[in-house]
């Protein structure tokens, strides 16, 4: 759908804002994620609704870019392997200076806008997005998650454990069953669970 030509639907044309200190420019609009919105286990899915309500402002050093992004996130927990989803809003605060050497030093979080007066929304979009999202997602703050040694969901049963056999009485509980054996040997052939019918 996106033209060949066209660059991304989130690189904005600031030409009309410069050198007009205090004009408004809005980006309001639903664009298709970009890829990469996302952690090992979390994300923003590529192509699913990025809800961009921002603002565009002209100041003596640049293009100031306020608002929101918000898009939902898709993933699944980190302890039980569920699937989740949940909202995801971020607030937008970002300088794009007309001048790429502004002589001061400004810090690393400015950006610059480009030569042909484009501003690029996505690496400052990707940046908030990732860094909102969890690096342990889970499907709820106490999921309980599985269990370590058979993989069970421990939220179908909370009382799920494992039996802990003391090693002497597993020997034991061996001997048992040998002597058992033993006896059944002698007084049946096979089967020796059969009882007799009344
Ligand atoms: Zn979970
Ligand atoms: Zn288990």
């Amino acid at each position: 759908m996106i033209h060949p030509q066209q660059k991304t639907l989130l690189q904005v044309d600031v030409k009309e804002l410069k050198g007009k200190p205090g004009a408004q420019d809005t980006l309001s609009r639903t664009v298709p994620a970009p890829a990469d919105f996302a952690t090992v286990l979390v994300g923003v899915p590529e192509a699913s609704d990025l809800d961009l309500d921002l603002r565009l402002e002209s100041v003596h050093e640049g293009v100031l870019l306020s608002g929101t992004a918000s898009a939902e996130v898709v993933g699944e927990c980190g302890r039980c392997l569920d699937p989740l989803s949940y909202p995801l809003t971020v607030d937008v605060m970002q300088l794009f200076t007309w001048d790429a050497n502004p002589g001061e030093d400004e810090g690393d979080d400015t950006s610059v806008v480009s030569d042909d007066l484009t501003v690029d929304v996505e690496p400052v979009l990707r940046d908030l997005m990732v860094s909102a999202l969890p690096f342990q997602p889970v499907c709820r703050e106490n999921c309980p998650g599985l269990c370590s040694q058979c993989g069970f969901r421990m939220e179908d049963d909370p009382e799920h454990a494992h039996e802990q056999l003391d090693p002497r009485w597993a020997a034991l509980s061996g001997l048992a069953a040998e002597l058992n054996n033993a006896q059944d040997d002698g007084d049946l052939p096979e089967e020796g669970r059969k009882s007799p019918s009344p």
